[in-house]
């Protein structure tokens, strides 16, 4: 009989301590976790206090030196298409136009002095589908592409997670094209005017 009632007493005060750790940590769940943030590094050391971020009012930092959202500056991008042929899934999709000889000035040179000869009217990352992987980054001669610590980009619309780095707009990509095929025309036009005179001299020569 004593056995009976000491197991009943066991059960409650068992019951009594599950419940009173879940209240404590209920009590303990409407307080934060220190005044300093999620920035604390001792922020998730701390026993108490609420775990849940207040997302996105609260986020965990990414490291400075993070490899998240791609970045290229355009104005060192040589248009190689190294980045493009590396990318095991196709996010970057580039498009080049030869720089004209008397163009070459306004082109310019990149920050480590390499004349640019390709405009790149078309530089997108699609980063809806990228995988940070590096492998882009990696081969690139210039360093220009480059990934940023920016880990948080959602979007509702995917359309706005393809990113353009071109440095042409359409109209001057157009009349860049243009300038070429006129460029080549002439130098055409030339090389057969050259070749007939040629031909003329020769035919001359021979009578
Ligand atoms: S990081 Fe990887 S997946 Fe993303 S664009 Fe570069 S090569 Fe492609
Ligand atoms: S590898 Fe670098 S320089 Fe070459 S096209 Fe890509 S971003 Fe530009």
């Amino acid at each position: 009989m004593s056995e009976y009632f000491s197991n009943i007493k066991t059960g409650a005060v068992t019951i009594a301590t599950g419940l009173g750790i879940t209240l404590k940590h209920f009590f303990n769940a409407t307080k934060r976790k220190g005044d300093a943030g999620v920035d604390d590094v001792d922020y998730f050391r701390q026993v108490d206090g609420l775990c849940t971020l207040q997302y996105p009012r609260e986020v965990i930092p990414t490291p400075l030196n993070g490899r998240y959202r791609l970045y290229n500056n355009i104005e060192d991008c040589i248009g190689c298409g190294q980045c493009e042929r590396a990318c095991p899934i196709s996010c970057i999709t580039i498009e080049t136009i030869k720089v004209a000889a008397d163009d070459l000035a306004v082109c310019g040179k990149t920050s480590d002095g390499q004349q640019k000869k390709f405009w790149v009217p078309v530089f997108d990352i699609d980063t809806a589908k990228c995988m940070t992987c590096g492998l882009c980054t990696n081969v690139c001669p210039t360093d220009c592409l480059v990934h940023t610590p920016v880990s948080d980009f959602s979007q509702f619309d995917r359309q706005n997670l393809l990113y353009h780095f071109g440095n042409l707009t359409n109209q001057e990509a157009e009349a860049k094209k243009r300038k070429n095929a006129e460029l080549q025309a002439k130098a055409l036009a030339e090389k057969e005017k050259k070749a007939a005179e040629a031909a003329q001299q020769e035919k001359s020569g021979g009578e």
